[in-house]
């Protein structure tokens, strides 16, 4: 899935305990740690340039990282250390970035990244449906709307009139 979609479904889904935005830096975390310094690297070399690099043009360094930030046993982990370190609102945060491995492990083909989701144990991976296809990103789209619709304080046609919004506001969980 795109890193905006990532990013939100972190906050959407895992951010509305203690930390509201945190989660939102944890979705998006697997992309940002490959494709940040990719990014750095290309603007250096100044062969920048927009849209879907062709793969031969990807350094082998961004492979491994990108392995690395998306392997469940890296997400897992730190969503433990987390737990175990007493930061229970901190690793609930966290677990966004493990949700980033699986919507990707589930959006991405063979073809294009791939997600090794056990990595390195395993180099298995799941021969998913492309994110790129309209039907797969719309469907996203739709669920995320859906989500942040469902998670607002007060229902959306109550919210507009003053009087009924202070007579049916949802009491805070
Ligand atoms: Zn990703």
């Amino acid at each position: 899935m795109d890193t905006f979609s990532h990013a939100l479904w972190g906050k959407a889904l895992f951010g509305y305990r203690k930390y509201l935005y945190l989660p939102i830096l944890f979705g998006a975390a697997p992309d940002l740690i490959p494709f940040i310094p990719n990014l750095i690297y290309k603007l250096i070399n100044g062969n920048f340039s927009y849209g879907k690099p062709s793969i031969e043009s990807i350094p082998g360094w961004v492979f491994v990282t990108y392995d690395f930030s998306h392997s469940l046993i890296t997400g897992i982990s730190l969503v433990l250390i987390l737990y175990f370190f007493e930061k229970k609102d901190l690793a609930f945060a966290a677990l966004a970035w493990p949700f980033h491995t699986f919507v990707d492990s589930v959006s991405h083909s063979k073809e294009f990244f791939a997600t090794k989701i056990f990595w390195p144990i395993s180099d298995y991976q799941f021969d998913g449906v492309s994110w790129g296809r309209p039907e797969v990103w719309f469907t996203n789209l739709i669920l995320l709307i859906i989500i942040f619709y469902y998670r607002r304080r007060t229902p959306l046609i109550i919210s507009w009139t003053p009087m009924l919004s202070k007579l049916f506001k949802r009491k805070k969980s």
